[in-house]
């Protein structure tokens, strides 16, 4: 499959030299997100088709609710409130018109399969993943094709571990078998000594709250914990696939 190059944002991400790139062009895309659905797209009626059928995931709910925009969100939140009504109006009608016995519990159970439904599937998220597929091709591609971004990469601190399967996912489906051989080694060599370069600083960290290191220089490691867990599970994440 082919993706759109997004050559330029992937660029800015390696030079910012973070703990990931990929994370921090998720949470950039995970910012995009939010305002496209409180923003004009609010008067498309495609969007609110969308909105209402699929709904958003716990935590984009929140981002919407926590982004301000009280006018956009009273909007998509109503129409998507009557579609949500309409549907349970019908199921509930159902479980209050049966009898006791099989025919409540089939139609208790075909209310709890609609909640559930209710609950998979996040707009929000599927905007996520479909750039982090863009960003994972780009990065795969300059690799492969541009030296400077092939050094820039193996010079810069990587990927967070959980951003490293799905660039190792895109190599697969991107590269030759030989080009994919350099591109994992390559790639998986730059993550270890990233998690080495952490672990050395986190030991520091431990040492500087002995007493013997009380006037110690810190050597830039007072937040080495917090790096440490953002390269183990990364920031930009997705929460909800579907
Ligand atoms: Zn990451
Ligand atoms: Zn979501």
């Amino acid at each position: 499959m082919k993706y759109e190059l997004e050559t330029i944002p992937v660029w800015e991400a390696i030079r910012k030299d973070r703990e990931c790139f990929l994370c921090e062009l998720m949470k950039e895309a995970e910012e995009h997100a939010i305002s496209y659905f409180l923003g004009s797209s609010v008067m498309h009626p495609e969007t609110r088709i969308a909105v209402n059928r699929r709904g958003f995931c716990f935590h984009h709910w929140n981002l919407l609710a926590a982004a301000g925009k009280s006018q956009s969100l009273a909007l998509i939140s109503h129409t998507y409130l009557g579609e949500t009504l309409g549907v349970l109006e019908k199921k509930i009608g159902k479980v209050a018109a049966s009898k006791a016995g099989r025919k409540v519990s089939a139609s208790l159970k075909e209310l709890v399969e609609t909640m559930q439904e209710r609950e998979s599937g996040c707009l929000a998220c599927e905007k996520m993943a479909s750039r982090l597929d863009r960003y994972a091709f780009t990065t795969v591609r300059l690799w492969e094709e541009d030296p400077d971004f092939r050094q820039a990469l193996a010079e810069s601190k990587g990927v967070c571990l959980h951003h490293l399967e799905p660039l190792l996912a895109m190599a697969e489906s991107a590269l030759d078998a030989e080009a994919l051989q350099a591109f994992g080694t390559e790639l998986t060599t730059l993550v270890l000594q990233n998690l080495k370069r952490l672990e050395d600083d986190l030991w520091w960290m431990t040492q500087k709250y002995k007493a013997e290191h009380i006037d110690s220089p810190w050597n830039g490691c007072e937040d080495a914990h917090k790096r440490l867990v953002r390269k183990l599970i990364g920031e930009g994440r997705i929460l909800c696939r579907s």
